[in-house]
């Protein structure tokens, strides 16, 4: 069956972590030339359950990439959320050292630091491709080591999943009006827009969604696409499935280093350490595009989820409020202000090359 095709993915992925594992061991301190070292031993924080498929597994790949790169020069041991420190305190322990590396999402941050929310995704915001345009080529990166800089801390795109879903509800969506009251597990700027159309939002950590949703603490939830969705088993306790993920476009996962940790590399290893990060970058993305098919395939024919489209008066309505609420976080500060017109100024560039090229394209090819 397709779905313990998933799971005997996962348990691969986790056999080759072990692998992997015993042969930097096995090469310890010794490089390719016979000369000993001294590894630098690291430790990565992440804000997912362990070896969660896509997001955790991408922290285990990203440390095992780092380890294998470095010829074991560096090694990184990871810890899956509540290990070392709950899930929602990743940036915490690395701005004050506690460790080295965190793997989560920046706008995980938004009660400390407002524009970091720019650097996941943003309502009506940037897909994959033009959120890595940005950072790399279009001076985002730059904007969002100037937003960790007082923390002591330097980000890097470490994975994307690509246009989520709208969620998981038990009631239909036919207005906006059925937003009204809703408790919602949506993190970031999405949950501002659903707070501003009436409902209430909750940020909750991956792990946690099921268990608030079949309780009842929360009546809808959204958290990626339908491969991690799968995972978490929300069909068992939610039955419409919406899409498009109108608020969450091409969400990035990051990797948040600690400056005096990288600043004492030599220059070498801090080059692996960015290489390194930014492979496992485009291969989420690639993982995700990849199984986010075969896992709707399963909750629609074995699990009788009901796909439904939002309909296009809400996701007029959700735009107009999404582009009210950007500028209202522009102007909290001076970071967001100039991060934001970062943002939509590439936006407004990227659509004008984008609905000529990728969606005339897919659309023609498509035929709809
Ligand atoms: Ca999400």
């Amino acid at each position: 069956m397709p779905i313990k095709q998933l799971h005997k993915w996962t348990g691969i992925a986790l056999l080759s972590t072990m692998l992997m594992a015993c042969n930097s061991n096995d090469n310890a301190n010794t490089s390719a030339n016979g000369t000993s070292f001294d590894p630098v031993v690291w430790k990565m924080v992440t804000a997912w359950p362990k070896n969660f498929p896509g997001v955790g597994t991408g922290a285990e790949k990203l440390a095992q990439n780092i380890t294998t790169m470095s010829g074991g020069r560096i090694k990184v041991t990871v810890y899956g959320a509540g290990e070392l420190v709950p899930p929602l305190e990743v940036f915490d322990a690395v701005s004050r050292g506690t460790a080295e590396l965190g793997h989560g999402a920046a706008y995980y941050w938004k009660g400390k630091v407002p524009a970091a929310q720019f650097f996941t995704s943003v309502p009506f915001g940037l897909t994959a491709q033009e959120m890595n345009a940005w950072i790399y080529h279009g001076g985002g990166l730059e904007l969002w080591e100037e937003v960790y800089a007082p923390f002591n801390v330097i980000p890097m795109a470490a994975g994307n999943n690509g246009v989520q879903m709208a969620g998981w509800f038990n009631k239909e969506i036919k207005s906006i009006e059925d937003f009204s009251g809703l408790k919602m597990r949506i993190p970031g700027l999405g949950g501002e827009v659903l707070k501003k159309v009436g409902g209430v939002p909750v940020n909750l950590p991956g792990g946690e969604i099921f268990t608030a949703l079949q309780t009842g603490t929360i009546d809808a939830t959204e958290f990626a696409g339908p491969y991690n969705d799968l995972a978490f088993g929300f069909y068992k306790v939610a039955k419409y499935y919406y899409y498009p993920g109108w608020h969450e476009p091409g969400s990035v996962s990051e990797l948040i280093v600690n400056k005096t940790a990288f600043e004492s590399l030599p220059a070498d290893l801090q080059s692996i350490v960015r290489a390194a990060t930014r492979q496992t970058n485009g291969d989420m993305l690639e993982e995700y595009t990849s199984l986010n098919n075969d896992a709707l395939e399963i909750l629609v024919r074995d699990y009788d989820v009901e796909l439904r489209a939002l309909p296009s008066d809400v996701m007029q309505v959700l735009q107009q409020t999404a582009e009210e609420i950007l500028l209202e976080v522009a102007q909290e500060d001076v970071m967001s202000q100039k991060v934001y017109d970062s943002f939509v100024q590439f936006r407004s560039k990227v659509s004008a090359w984008h609905s000529i090229s990728e969606h005339a394209y897919i659309k023609a090819r498509d035929g709809r």
